[in-house]
């Protein structure tokens, strides 16, 4: 006899390394090198790594606390906020139990609800943006979590104010809902709501952040969540496996949110490339929806696949995704004209 793994398992992709490429705009990374601060936190975490980390990330939680002007017991953090979805997908949905979210998104979700073992109401995308009224509709008696990306990977859409507190003034109090907002510091669109804001007042409702993005430091691996009610914060922190985040992460996050205010300005920089590349994409026929993250996304269809090889031919990786459409990561300003000029016939 031989050992056979669940069957959510064995239907799973295995994964599959991507070839790498000079200019890659596969992974919405932040192009620019880490602070010298950050480097300088870095160096002097390390020379402590005799020791497991602080399992509480005591220093982490009270920069958070400050930041967001929040208690300690409503901030639970993780390895990368993919894995603190994870974790609240794993503490709120058992067997039968269902999770909603929008679809395309964030290519994780899926999978989690598959490693977790749990049904997904997966609700098509509507005009590139969260169907929010097609959502609302396809919760049920056994859904437990309403995911919503905003703004939404791959399509860099979001969903405003108005639209996302009706959703949440609708949704039944015993469904929780995540608010990832992976890119929210890239938002420079008013209109576009702060879920923490949002979250206050509303005890089923929790928002996931990175500090993989505009922070950059995605090969760190640290996410957090902030929520309204402290037993959400708590799940996350029941269900991590001790030392999840390790020192140098820990020290890295702190020193990235004492330098904030640099770190905004190149996030600045970045939203004025995403402006710029838009535009030109755009001049070139594409119909790119308003982006409000570091990426952009080109509806593409059928000729996705041999624009991703025109691309590839020219040492750029984007993200293809066969028959739909490809998302690329605005880069430096070099990298993107080089993008651009990989586009233009
Ligand atoms: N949420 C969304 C929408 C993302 O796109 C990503 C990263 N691609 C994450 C969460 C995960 O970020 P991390 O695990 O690096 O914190």
């Amino acid at each position: 006899m031989s050992v056979h793994p669940r069957e959510q398992i064995s239907s799973l992709p295995a994964y599959r390394p991507g070839k790498s490429a000079p200019i890659k705009l596969a992974s919405n990374e932040n192009p620019n090198a880490p602070l010298p601060s950050v480097i300088e936190a870095i160096a002097i975490a390390a020379g402590g790594i005799n020791r497991y980390p602080d399992n509480g990330a005591s220093a982490l939680v009270d920069a958070l606390c400050a930041k967001y002007d929040v208690k300690p017991e409503q901030v639970a953090y993780g390895c990368g906020s993919v894995t603190v979805c994870e974790q609240i997908i794993q503490g709120y949905a058992g067997d039968g139990d269902n999770v909603v979210h929008a679809w395309r998104s964030f290519e994780a979700y899926p999978l989690i609800t598959e490693i977790v073992g749990v049904g997904a109401h997966r609700i098509p995308l509507r005009e590139h943006t969260h169907d929010l009224d097609a959502m609302l509709a396809a919760i049920d008696d056994r859904t437990r979590v309403v995911i919503v990306c905003n703004p939404n990977n791959p399509t860099g859409t979001a969903v405003g104010e108005e639209e996302l507190t009706a959703f949440l003034d609708a949704v039944p109090s015993h469904v929780l809902v995540v608010l990832d907002e992976a890119y929210t510091e890239y938002v420079a669109d008013g209109s576009v709501p702060d879920g923490v804001r949002l979250m206050r007042g509303r005890p089923n409702v929790c928002v996931l952040r990175t500090f993989s993005k505009a922070y950059g430091l995605a090969g760190l691996r640290v996410g957090y969540l902030i929520a309204e009610d402290p037993a959400v914060a708590e799940v996350v922190r029941k269900t991590m496996m001790p030392f999840s985040v390790s020192s140098i992460a820990q020290a890295a996050a702190v020193a990235s949110l004492e330098a904030d205010a640099e770190l905004r300005e190149r996030v600045t920089e970045t939203v004025a490339e995403r402006d710029r590349v838009s535009t030109a994409l755009r001049e070139l026929g594409h119909e790119i929806p308003d982006s409000h993250a570091n990426f952009v996304w080109l509806p593409l269809g059928e000729q996705t696949d041999e624009v991703a090889a025109r691309l590839a031919a020219s040492g750029i990786m984007g993200r293809p995704f066969s028959g739909e459409g490809m998302r690329v990561t605005i880069g430096s300003r070099e990298e993107n004209d080089a993008l651009i000029a990989a586009l233009t016939p």
